[in-house]
């Protein structure tokens, strides 16, 4: 019998507060299908606990931040209509909290950061559990960990689905019978029980992962936009919600700057052909967007999507004599260091690239390393202040007239390096960062409105 399985998300916008959580719980109820809930933080408790662990902070001011959790954690809490039931637990939860943002090497040790990383959604899953039990249905809370095994590469784990699959068949399966499982988003655990975490925004991937394992026909994302946009709308007030989205085209947009879904999130997805929804906890009455395998139509342009802090290296090997095998070792250095190559154009002895590059961010510090290497075989130019834009759509490398469209939009821009993506679903340029809302704005206006 095909599955009828339906995973929910729920962001932590949505998740915010008693008032949000009660809309999550309806719509969990709502849906028979729905076994599985994956929360994240409430909104605002995830950056606090990243500060919490980077920074080197006073004993007053480390007070002061937990005190901020403490209030968006205690005022759920006590709207329930039975606050004794979880009161202990959230309790001893505020403390574990405690004890690692004060423990003296946790600016120092990933594995630290990431077991006080895992609060927000370890209390967020006790909470939201209290409230849809409120509302009459049995539901309990799952420690993720059971079943969610990563590598230990903490703040930025890799799940290993091949144990995921079985653990989750074995502890969690059997669960679904009795109750609503609402388990925590963006935490593992590595082969040792000691939690990690999937990066930032990684509840939507814990989402897939947890459909994938459990063989889940459908896997929906709550958030507080309803559906994923042809552009990001804070650009442009023309940007439209798209009705639906192939796996590929989701897959490239969440890569290439789109905010709404965490980049990894369509891999499991593709691999079982599971669909995926996203919508507006507040508003499900608008309905979303419907990421599947074939859509009904197949558009040259869907979107647009912007990524911010791109630095652009150009290595150059002086001695044409060593070109050949000039490009293996390039991408020795960058495989080396795991970092994904987006956007690149190649000429005999040059190579151009991109890298994304938040502030402060890990990407960033490999990036450093990364350049330091190559800078040890080549010339290495690197420019700054860069950011890239993306046309996601389909068969943009054959139909006739895509690609003159897009050029004819953004004539009057300087378009540093253009790119077709790997697969017919995107083209890329890159361009000052001053320019691209603006870059934005043109190219929507000229494919969309
Ligand atoms: N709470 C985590 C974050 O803010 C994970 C997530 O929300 O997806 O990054
Ligand atoms: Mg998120």
């Amino acid at each position: 019998m095909p599955s009828t399985l339906n995973v929910a998300k729920f962001g932590g916008t949505s998740v915010a507060n008693y008032l949000t959580i009660q809309n999550c719980a309806d719509i969990v109820i709502k849906n028979e299908n729905t076994k599985v809930v994956v929360v994240s933080a409430a909104a605002g408790v995830t950056n606090y606990l990243v500060l919490l662990a980077n920074t080197a902070l006073t004993s007053e001011q480390i007070a002061e931040v937990i005190e901020k959790i403490r209030i968006i954690e205690l005022a759920i809490l006590n709207e329930l209509k039975k606050p004794s039931d979880v009161e202990d637990k959230l309790f001893a939860l505020l403390d574990e909290l405690e004890e690692y943002a004060r423990h003296e090497e946790i600016n120092f040790r990933d594995d630290l950061k990431d077991a006080l990383l895992s609060m927000g959604e370890r209390m967020s899953s006790l909470l939201v559990a209290a409230i849809i039990r409120e509302k009459g249905c049995h539901a309990i809370n799952f420690d993720v960990r059971k079943v969610l095994r990563t590598d230990d590469r903490y703040t930025q784990a890799t799940p290993e689905l091949e144990t995921i699959g079985k653990l989750a068949q074995q502890l969690l399966l059997p669960e679904l019978d009795k109750a609503i499982v609402v388990t925590q988003g963006f935490v593992g655990a590595d082969a040792n029980g000691k939690t990690t975490t999937l990066g930032r925004g990684g509840s939507d991937f814990t989402a897939a992962l947890l459909a994938e394992a459990l063989n889940a026909s459908t896997c929906e994302i709550w958030t507080d936009v309803i559906g994923v946009y042809t552009t990001d709308p804070r650009i442009t007030d023309k940007a439209k919600p798209l009705p639906e989205l192939s796996f590929e085209e989701a897959a490239e947009m969440a890569t290439f700057g789109a905010k709404v879904l965490h980049p990894a999130t369509m891999e499991p997805a593709l691999r079982r052909d599971i669909k995926v929804f996203v919508g507006s906890s507040k508003e499900p009455e608008k309905g979303g967007t419907w990421i599947r395998r074939n859509c009904e139509h197949e558009p040259p342009f869907r979107a647009i999507t912007r990524r911010k802090d791109q630095v652009l290296v150009t290595v150059k090997t002086p001695k044409m004599m060593y070109a050949q095998g000039f490009l293996a070792r390039v991408f020795e250095i960058i495989a080396k260091q795991d970092l994904s190559v987006d956007l690149i154009t190649t000429s005999e002895i040059a190579v151009s690239f991109t890298l994304d590059n938040p502030p402060n961010s890990i990407s960033e510090k490999m990036n450093k390393d990364t350049l330091k290497a190559l800078s040890e075989i080549c010339e290495v130019k690197v420019e700054h202040d860069f950011d890239a834009v993306t046309v996601v759509g389909n068969n943009m490398h054959s139909a006739a007239g895509v690609s003159s469209k897009i050029f004819a939009a953004v004539s009057n821009f300087n378009l540093r390096m253009i790119c077709f993506g790997a697969n017919v679903h995107n083209l890329s340029f890159v361009v000052q960062d001053k320019d691209s809302e603006e870059v934005v704005k043109v190219l929507h206006a000229a494919l969309f409105e």
